[in-house]
């Protein structure tokens, strides 16, 4: 089982991209990035960034420590689709690479960009 989690672009979360329907198609159907799994897909966490200006470190410490408490940990850890567009057509100010760094270096998780082509 492959236990992930995903997070998302506050701005767009439920504002834009309604219920997270997408996201949650795409790991049923194993679309766009959840693809690269062979086994079944747990998803174990679906938050957002915690904002601009590049809140997501601390969020995602806080979901960490949440799984922790709850016994719900995971591997991986998907930027939605949303925050790939924020950051192509908006002005989303994330180091995806940085960020990718820190949370390997953190908790020792793997960063994937992206989710799902639609
Ligand atoms: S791209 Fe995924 S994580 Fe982002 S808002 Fe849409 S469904 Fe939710
Ligand atoms: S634009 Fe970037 S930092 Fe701002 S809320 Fe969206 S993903 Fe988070």
């Amino acid at each position: 089982m492959a236990k992930i989690a995903i997070v998302g672009c506050k701005r767009v979360q439920d504002q834009l991209c309604i219920a997270c329907e997408k996201c949650l198609k795409a790991i049923s159907e194993k679309d766009g990035e959840f693809a690269r799994y062979d086994d079944d897909i747990e998803l174990m966490a679906l938050g957002d960034c915690g904002d601009c200006p590049g809140l997501i470190m601390p969020k995602v410490t806080l979901m960490n420590e949440i799984s922790d408490m709850l016994d719900r940990k995971y591997d991986t850890i998907h930027l939605g689709t949303c925050v790939v567009k924020a950051k192509k057509t908006g002005q989303c100010p994330l180091d995806f690479d940085k960020i990718k760094q820190l949370i390997k270096d953190n908790f020792g998780q793997e960063l994937v960009v992206g989710t799902h082509d639609y």
